[in-house]
């Protein structure tokens, strides 16, 4: 099993950030059919507050760099997405720990503790229509590889397009949500193909 270093994790959030700014208009088209549309700018300025910190002070560990993104998506993203990542990111970074290097199987635990804290703050489950629809299956998929993890995201985040909100701004618009993707199970796709990319 290859080893990630901390070098890994800043590529992984600078892909991020690039395929963000790359997707953003159309991750905003997707928050203004049945949201606010400000997803796209929120990813931006969260994921550019990421890739200065990390520059600012690069840190030494896998878990480290996941705390340090986390914690910056919480303090400048205002929207629901901000504190539902950096929960995601921290909590993963904690569970990895002060490790130098880690494993895709030590990642793919992390995350699955940073997917039941996103899923305890937001209360949303399997099909509800937000990030938890491509997020789940991504991070189940990490053990096949990290390509088809990115795959699992993609797919999950177009299965949101028939689904009814349940959580977050869309589920106020009722069945008026059904037929759109979610934009926040898009940007996580795009997590998810920033980590294939700088695997590659
Ligand atoms: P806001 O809705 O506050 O403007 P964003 O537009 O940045 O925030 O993010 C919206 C996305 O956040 C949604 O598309 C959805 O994927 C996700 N989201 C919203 N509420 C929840 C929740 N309770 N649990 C999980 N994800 C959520
Ligand atoms: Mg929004
Ligand atoms: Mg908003």
């Amino acid at each position: 099993d290859t080893a990630l270093d901390s070098g890994f994790f800043v590529r992984w959030m600078a892909a991020a950030a690039g395929l963000v700014d790359r997707e953003a208009e159309r991750l905003t088209e997707l928050d203004s059919a049945i949201g606010d549309a400000d997803h796209g700018a929120n990813m931006q300025r969260g994921f550019a507050a990421v890739v200065k910190a990390l520059e600012a002070e690069p840190p030494g560990t896998p878990g480290a760099v996941l705390v340090a993104a986390g914690r910056q998506l919480i303090s400048t993203v205002g929207g629901a997405s901000g504190p539902l990542y950096g929960t995601l990111l921290r909590r993963a970074g904690k569970g990895l720990g002060e490790a130098p290097q880690v494993t895709v199987a030590e990642l793919q635990a992390g995350l699955r503790a940073g997917l039941a804290a996103v899923r305890e703050l937001g209360g949303a489950a399997p099909g509800d229509k937000t990030m938890i629809d491509a997020l789940e299956p991504a991070v189940a998929a990490l053990d096949t590889s990290l390509a088809a993890a990115a795959e699992a995201a993609d797919e999950g985040a177009r299965s949101t397009v028939p689904m009814l909100a349940r959580k977050g701004r869309a589920s106020y618009l009722g069945e008026r949500s059904v037929g759109h993707q979610d934009p926040g199970a898009t940007s996580s796709a795009l997590l998810f193909a920033a980590l294939a990319e700088v695997a590659r």
